[in-house]
């Protein structure tokens, strides 16, 4: 009977040392393979450009802290997480009119100037909102928006208290970024 407990417990030691082993194995190999990860917040990352974070606006060209935004809201109705809010502007009540720089086109016969035509008022967003608790970061708004207003920010380093930390105030963002105040992302 003495004899074989001592075999179980001599049986025991050796598959916990050897468990040990390998154990150590794992651990050494580990040790001396390159490193993968980074000592943030002492360093960051330099090849972020094709990470995919949460989407942003696309300013106009000439008009960078404008965005190309035509109030669609193509993306608004293909979300399929029903993340974003698009506000249009109010039009003005009075629309304002085109230049009456136009002589042949706005004289008269009797040599009146004719009201100038309207000019169509711009359709701007005054609210755009991502609430990326909710985004699944499918593309599917990056795809749909017809004037390439939106596109996939490289924003990965982020970190909120609550949820309302990660609910974007996209105009305010594109607006810091063209160098214009100060936004909330
Ligand atoms: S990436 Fe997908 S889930 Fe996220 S806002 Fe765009 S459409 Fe919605
Ligand atoms: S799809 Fe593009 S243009 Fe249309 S509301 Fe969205 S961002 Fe604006």
């Amino acid at each position: 009977m003495n004899a074989c407990k001592t075999v179980k417990a001599v049986s025991d030691t050796v598959k916990g040392l050897w468990s040990l082993v390998v154990g150590l194995k794992v651990t050494g190999k580990n040790y001396v393979s390159p490193q993968l990860t980074i000592h943030y917040p002492r360093k960051t990352v330099d090849n972020i450009e094709t990470y995919h974070g949460h989407i942003e606006l696309v300013g106009k060209p000439k008009e960078p802290a404008v965005p190309r935004c035509i109030c669609c809201m193509l993306c608004v109705t293909s979300c399929p997480s029903g993340c974003i809010t698009v506000v249009k502007q109010k039009e003005p009540k009075e629309p304002a009119r085109a230049s009456a720089d136009a002589p042949k086109e706005m004289l008269g016969e009797v040599g009146e100037k004719k009201a100038p035509p309207m000019a169509k008022p711009a359709k701007t967003p005054s609210r755009w909102k991502l609430n990326y608790n909710l985004c699944s970061l499918c593309g599917t708004c990056v795809e749909v928006c017809p004037v390439k207003s939106i596109r996939f920010s490289n924003d990965v380093y982020i970190a909120g208290y609550s949820q309302d930390d990660f609910v974007y105030d996209l105009l305010a963002r594109l607006r810091e970024q063209a160098g214009e105040g100060e936004g909330d992302r």
